[in-house]
């Protein structure tokens, strides 16, 4: 039976890889990749010949899944890489990895970079119980509704966001879950890493002119107990609205 290797790689810097991934990328005839041009810039830096790279975008993971599942089919190995970090998370995978099992191979994960933990633990927030959002959707009646649910989890949140979006994101925060403390985590384990510390309000202020590169941000949790009772400091659809005119 075929053996599907879950691959996590670098957000940035490429001594991240792990060598455990580096070995099976060596070793496999076949990569699932999320983007091929950025899994090929992988096997530059490994200084290996690049096996044969099946797209998997995020936009149609289910209709490439096909020639996938047909190498694992004939008992390959098969390697699965995103363009940065563990896939699956807020990245192609899931779908490919729910085939793989209900096709009867061997799903190893190979653990390493993931931008959601990496900061979270950066941020000094509780990490005993954290919740990760991913990217929230970009307006209208999604996003409060996703802001709403936040709002209400006794959980560290954890936030995707491009770097141009970040001060827009902050403030959508603060109007919907108060001014809670939080932390920004730009360009993780690149030159130019920036770690900031606030609340949210504070640092909506501090990235007012953008943040630029990539950004994940980190939110404390609704205080157990009172979720119900916080009050947001002002309605959440008029903070969209007044955003939005
Ligand atoms: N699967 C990836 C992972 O495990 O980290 C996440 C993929 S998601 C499409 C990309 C988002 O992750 C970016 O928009 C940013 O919010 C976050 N991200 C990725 N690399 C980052 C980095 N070096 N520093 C901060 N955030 C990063």
């Amino acid at each position: 039976r075929g053996t599907l290797y879950v691959v996590a790689t670098p957000i940035g810097n490429l001594g991240d890889l792990t060598p455990r991934a580096a070995e099976v990328l060596r070793r496999v005839r076949a990569v699932a990749a999320e983007d091929t041009r950025r899994t090929l810039q992988l096997f530059a830096h490994l200084g290996a010949p690049a096996p044969q790279l099946l797209a998997l975008p995020a936009f149609d993971e289910r209709g490439r899944l096909g020639p996938v599942l047909a190498r694992l089919a004939a008992g390959e190995e098969v390697a699965l890489c995103t363009d940065a970090g563990t896939p699956g998370v807020s990245d192609p995978g899931q779908q490919l990895v729910a085939a793989a099992w209900e096709a009867g191979a061997r799903v190893v994960p190979l653990p390493g970079p993931c931008a959601a933990v990496t900061a979270l633990v950066a941020s000094g927030l509780p990490s005993d119980r954290f919740f990760v959002q991913g990217f929230l959707p970009r307006k209208g009646g999604g996003r409060a509704e996703a802001l709403a649910l936040l709002r209400q989890l006794p959980a560290t949140l954890v936030i995707y966001e491009a770097g141009n979006r970040t001060p827009e994101t902050l403030s959508d925060l603060a109007a919907a879950l108060g001014d809670r403390p939080a932390a920004v985590a730009r360009e993780l384990t690149k030159l130019h890493e920036e770690l900031a510390r606030g609340t949210l309000r504070e640092l909506a202020e501090r990235f007012a002119a953008g943040a630029r590169g990539e950004v994940t941000l980190v939110v404390a949790g609704a205080a157990q107990g009172t979720p119900a009772e916080e009050p947001a400091p002002e309605p959440l659809e008029d903070a969209l609205r007044r955003r939005m005119a």
